[in-house]
């Protein structure tokens, strides 16, 4: 990287905001996303180098903050990545997730331990139970929330939250554990607004973080916001990364591009007024604009012998 380059990068890692979590620890409001990094998971050295580089590049350009899970199979080659970048720990923000298979306490605790094996680090920012699973497991998520809680108390996890958790199941994990999810990484993109889970969540103060922000490229052929983009001299990725910030959300966009790993840290020289925040709120398709699987029904776990879903979670 050469000297402009690398000046870029600082500007851009300054320009991002900070959110407080409600247990005062701050998160970089946009980071990168490592789902299908690299697109196949199956855990070689190939695919764990391909990781690497990628995330190596993320950092390069300035993102200090990874969103990772067990299920995407590629912990190691972000482990990798962000060992050979010399950045200091203490400037980045590294989240994983629990696997659909490791709801068991037991499980919980372990895989933990796996999951910090794997990233070569000495304590996680951030740890989610990924999907409810209110189907399976006897129903009984608590005792995994409870379990992930513990995490907490040996000093290698900062904050603990939960991802795909409906406004019914938060109620169920605080009205029994008394501890509220420091975030809620749920599905929200234009067409598919997800108010209810949004709206549960803000009023625990539970931070949003948002999954498939660009809708997973499917929201980026949108006229009005199409429109929208050209007005300002942006891109339609931009702009509805900046509604997302508008909005408060923690975003972590994915592209295995450097071009648009680029585009999508260069929010911060435009606003959106509340009028055109308003413009793409209206998009919003209701349950019919879900991408990914509902949380109430999601039942899926990995195994060798379980194909990946269509929808990847
Ligand atoms: P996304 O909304 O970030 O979209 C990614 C797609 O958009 C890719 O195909 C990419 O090529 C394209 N894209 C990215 N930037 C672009 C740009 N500037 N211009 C044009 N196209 C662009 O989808 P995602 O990866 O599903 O979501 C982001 C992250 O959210 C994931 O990587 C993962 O970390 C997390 N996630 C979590 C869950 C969960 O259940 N908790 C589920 C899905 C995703």
């Amino acid at each position: 990287m050469d000297k402009d380059m690398r000046k870029h990068a600082t500007m851009a890692t300054q320009t991002i905001p900070k959110i407080t979590l409600n247990n005062g620890v701050t998160i970089p409001q946009l980071g990168f996303g490592t789902l299908s990094v690299p697109p196949d998971r199956t855990p070689s050295d190939e695919n764990t180098a391909k990781t690497a580089e990628i995330v190596g590049l993320a950092l390069e350009l300035g993102y200090r903050h990874l969103d990772t899970a067990q299920m995407y199979g590629n912990e190691r080659g972000v482990g990798q990545g962000i060992a050979a970048s010399g950045i200091p720990r203490a400037e980045l923000y590294v989240t994983s997730k629990l696997g659909n298979g490791n709801h068991r306490p037991d499980d919980v605790r372990r895989s933990f331990d796996e999951t910090m094996q794997k990233l070569g680090l000495d304590y996680l920012d951030l740890f989610l139970v990924h999907w409810p699973l209110p189907t399976l497991y006897g129903g009984d998520f608590v005792s995994t929330w409870k379990a992930m809680t513990g995490l907490l108390a040996d000093g290698r996890l900062r904050s603990v939250g939960v991802s795909n958790f409906q406004p019914s199941h938060l109620k169920r994990i605080i009205d029994e554990t008394g501890i509220t999810p420091a975030v809620n990484q749920i599905e929200v993109h234009p067409g598919f607004n997800n108010e209810a889970s949004r709206n549960a969540s803000a009023s625990y103060g539970i931070a949003v973080e948002a999954w498939s922000p660009l809708g997973q490229g499917k929201v980026l052929e949108d006229a009005v916001i199409g429109a929208l983009a050209a007005r300002k001299r942006k891109t339609t990725a931009q702009v509805i990364l900046r509604w997302h910030i508008r909005h408060g959300h923690i975003v972590f966009p994915k592209s295995m591009q450097g071009e648009r790993m680029e585009e999508n840290l260069d929010l911060f020289d435009f606003e959106l007024s509340s009028d055109e925040v308003a413009s793409i709120d209206a998009l919003d398709k209701g349950e019919a604009g879900r991408i990914g699987p509902n949380p109430d029904t999601f039942d899926w776990v990995p195994s060798n012998a379980t194909p990946t879903p269509k929808v990847r979670p």
